[in-house]
């Protein structure tokens, strides 16, 4: 096994593929402090600026002081507090859906969902570029696992016209690699037609997108409800950490009963719960970031258009730079850093072969002289690299 795995790093290494940490000494924020020096950071999910908000600090600071630390057990034992109860409430009713539920990370949500309500009668068609864990999810599940082409309804409707007793349709609301939208009303009519459920991952949606901050369903105006079962992260642009499932009381119980990475794990401590609902009340609360995160999106394509950047479709705060070649985006992204930017070099297996690329991230906080001085070095140090 060890020799192997050694072969296996060094043909990484070989092939630019190789994965570093950066070890950061500062909250996150548009400014982040790693390794004694400061860079400007356009690589973190915190889209509206919630994760180092003096609210969320005190929220969490003060429910520690009440509830400690450690939440002491799993939820089904005496790991459920009230700070839980009073968030999973609370996000149910901003949803305006019966019930939600937490999980300690979105990749267990999403494992949770997929292992435990279907059987090896039911079928799980996933948009190929699905989020791994709904990937891993869907391969750990009973049910037969199927993809179909990214966002092409044809090839959705091609796989869902196999005989299974139960269908489920599974899709990010927002791709986490190209930020381009899911088109929801598309699947939400396949999904009356065929009378099958849908699974909406709304990781990179939820508290960004729609007037509210409902997610990628309110993007296009329509209800929560019409997710069978709704999933998202607190550890995005909510600020926070964890997850949640909502939907039905139904789906709700059963998860409570079934989903083993709800059952068999430690409860998030009660103080982050306590955090997490004052990041939901802050996405309530401020529409005004979304506002500012919506003129830095747009300010951001405006300027990388006018220098011809290899922009993607999206409208989200995912701004992908496709360069393709892997030896490539990792200089690119090594000039930046030495330019006192933070881009990270995304490479296969995260992204197909031959599309390894930047990913940008834009947030709420952000300046536009932090956007100007981005594009400005993202041309100077293409165009060492290459004629764009
Ligand atoms: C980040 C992410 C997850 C996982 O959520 P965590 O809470 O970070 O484990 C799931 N799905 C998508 C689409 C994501 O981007």
């Amino acid at each position: 096994m060890w020799s192997k795995l050694q072969q296996r790093l060094q043909q990484r290494a070989a092939q630019d593929l190789m994965r570093q940490r950066l070890t950061c000494q500062s909250p996150q924020s548009v400014e982040l402090k790693a390794h004694g020096q400061s860079y400007l950071n356009f690589s973190s999910n915190d889209y509206l600026g919630l994760a180092n908000h003096p609210k969320m600090v005190k929220a969490m600071q003060k429910a520690s002081k009440n509830f400690g630390v450690g939440s002491g057990a799993s939820h089904l034992i005496v790991g459920h507090s009230e700070q839980h109860h009073l968030l999973e409430q609370e996000l149910a009713e901003f949803l305006e859906v019966e019930a939600a539920l937490l999980f300690s990370t979105g990749f267990m949500a999403n494992l949770g969902v997929l292992t435990s309500l279907l059987d090896k009668k039911d079928l799980i068609v996933q948009d190929k570029l699905n989020h791994a864990s709904l990937i891993d999810g869907g391969l750990a599940s009973d049910a037969k696992n199927v993809r179909y082409a990214h966002q092409d309804m044809a090839s959705l409707e091609r796989q869902l016209a196999q005989k299974a007793e139960s269908k489920l349709i599974v899709t990010d609301g927002v791709f986490s690699m190209d930020g381009d939208i899911a088109p929801l009303l598309e699947i939400t009519k396949i999904k009356t037609r065929y009378k099958v459920q849908l699974m909406l991952d709304d990781a990179h949606g939820f508290g960004v997108l729609g007037e509210q901050g409902c997610g990628s369903l309110e993007h296009y105006q329509i209800p929560t409800q019409i997710a069978d079962i709704y999933m998202a992260t607190l550890g995005k642009a909510l600020g926070g950490f964890g997850a949640f499932v909502a939907g039905s009381k139904l789906l709700i119980d059963s998860l409570i009963q079934f989903a083993r990475p709800y059952i068999y794990t430690t409860a998030m401590p009660p103080a982050l719960a306590a955090a997490n609902r004052i990041g939901l009340q802050l996405i309530r609360d401020e529409a005004e970031r979304r506002q500012s995160l919506k003129q830095n999106i747009q300010y951001f394509r405006l300027l990388a258009e006018q220098n011809q950047l290899p922009l993607m479709t999206s409208e989200t705060a995912i701004q992908p730079l496709v360069l393709g070649a892997n030896d490539l985006v990792v200089k690119v992204s090594h000039n930046l850093k030495q330019a006192g930017i933070l881009a990270v070099a995304i490479r296969p297996p995260t992204v197909p072969k031959g599309s390894a690329r930047l990913r940008i991230t834009i947030t709420a906080e952000h300046s536009k002289q932090h956007i100007e001085y981005l594009v400005e070095q993202l041309v100077v140090a293409i165009k060492k690299h290459k004629e764009i």
